[in-house]
């Protein structure tokens, strides 16, 4: 199968642009042998570049260039394939952007092209051709997300002393993930995160309980999370719980048994926010929106959690607007190297914006992903980078800091 790779990236500061040419000339002779053909455009700045050939080709001489220190903030742009090639039999040709006008660059490559996608002006490959000849390097802003301009700087928790002792008949237990905002140097929440009495995962307890039993000891799970918030001494802070959606349909009363919960463990309901997923399939919306009413009515935060993976999705959105919103992790991965996430979490921000949800980013474990999602406006985050979990206990966060140069 023929596959097509398009990426961006920039030249290294330090490379001199004559040496361009030596790079190609490098470059098609390792192409040549792996049959892969397409363009390299270079506008002084950025090169955007289109590899097409066996998936296994193109892949080895991304992976390749990913590692090549000429090369540097490498964006993903297009991953496809194609019947034919749009490049056949040409090698890898190299267009200097700066050497001519932007009508004659684009004729010129598309007379490269088979005559097939030289017609086919909808083609995405020709798009993205088009649209990186017509922007000049000077209107394109490419920032640079460098880990090594920042470090981490442990600092304790203001939170009670970790490992919170058991209870007589305490079904589950709670690690604590904090959700921070670096920006002012604040936790804004804690995330209550289930684990069983020997510290197994969410899934792990939640297959030990009879499913009849399910909803029940997730609502009643919320009991003991808000017990240890207390303990814990959360203060200010919030507090956000996960329930599976029918925990608050199945269960008569389900919003009052919350509110008691709260209310015996001395929190306010603004304190709380309940987190839910498409995950399990909401079967009765009608009782579910009639939940989630009561829920707001007595103050309770609601945010809608894995937003983009696929369960929580833009139906959940349009019919209950949540306080927060939590991007999935499948999405914020190496975010800073992927075109195709980064138009989905700037389209994410501004939609939320336009809404007054707040968007918080989940799972991030990379420096670039926080700098890169922190461009795009986000301000709260969770992950790795910042904090594990920590099993009935609230971690030390690791607050980044610019280094001085
Ligand atoms: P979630 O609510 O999206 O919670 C975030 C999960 O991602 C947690 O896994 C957390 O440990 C993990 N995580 C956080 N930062 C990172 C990171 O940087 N990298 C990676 N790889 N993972 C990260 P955990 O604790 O295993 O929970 C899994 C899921 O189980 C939760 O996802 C939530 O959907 C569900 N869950 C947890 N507690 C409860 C509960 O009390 N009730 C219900 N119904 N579901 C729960
Ligand atoms: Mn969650
Ligand atoms: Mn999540």
């Amino acid at each position: 199968m023929l596959a097509t790779l398009i990426y961006r990236s920039r030249l290294t500061h330090a490379l001199d642009p004559s040496l361009l040419a030596e790079l190609v000339k490098e470059a098609n002779i390792r192409n040549a042998e792996l049959q892969v053909t397409g363009v390299l455009l270079f506008n002084g700045d950025q090169f955007l570049q289109v590899l097409e050939g066996p998936a296994e080709g193109v892949n080895a001489i991304f992976n390749r260039i990913s590692r090549d220190s000429r090369h540097s903030d490498i964006v993903e742009l297009l991953r496809d394939f194609a019947p034919e090639r749009r490049f056949r039999g040409r090698g890898l040709v190299l267009f200097d952007l700066r050497q001519n006008k932007p009508g004659v660059a684009l004729r010129t490559i598309l007379k490269f092209g088979t005559l097939k996608y030289h017609l086919a002006r909808h083609d995405r490959v020709y798009k993205f051709i088009r649209d990186f000849i017509a922007t000049p390097a000077s209107e394109r802003r490419v920032e640079t997300f460098s880990a090594a301009r920042w470090r981490l700087q442990s600092k304790a928790s203001p939170f009670a002393a970790i490992g919170l002792p058991l209870q007589e008949n305490q079904p589950c237990q709670f690690a604590f993930q904090p959700i921070v905002d670096p920006g002012r140097g604040t936790i804004s929440s804690l995330e209550a995160l289930i684990r069983g009495p020997d510290g197994g995962s969410p899934q792990d307890y939640f297959a030990s309980i009879p499913e009849q039993k399910l909803h029940e000891a997730d609502l009643a799970s919320k009991g003991w999370a808000l017990a240890m918030a207390r303990q814990l001494g959360i203060g200010n802070h919030k507090v956000a719980v996960n329930l599976l959606p029918m925990s608050l349909v199945k269960i008569p009363g389900a919003v009052d048994i919350l509110l008691g919960h709260i209310t015996r463990n001395h929190l306010d309901p603004e304190q709380v926010i309940v987190e839910v997923t498409e995950d399990e399939v909401i079967s009765s919306y009608d009782e579910f929106t009639s939940a989630i009413r009561q829920l707001r009515a007595a103050g309770i935060g609601l945010a809608i959690d894995d937003f983009g993976s696929g369960f929580a999705g833009l139906s959940l959105l349009a019919k209950f607007q949540p306080d927060k919103l939590k991007i999935d992790r499948s999405i914020v991965t190496d975010i800073h190297m992927h075109g195709p996430k980064q138009a989905i979490v700037k389209a994410i921000v501004a939609c939320c914006a336009e809404m007054q949800i707040t968007v918080v980013a989940e799972g991030v474990e990379k420096i670039e992903e926080w700098c890169w999602l922190n461009a795009a406006g986000i301000e709260r985050f969770q992950g790795y980078l910042f904090a594990r979990p920590v099993l009935n206990g609230v971690p030390a966060v690791n607050w980044p800091l610019r280094v001085s140069r």
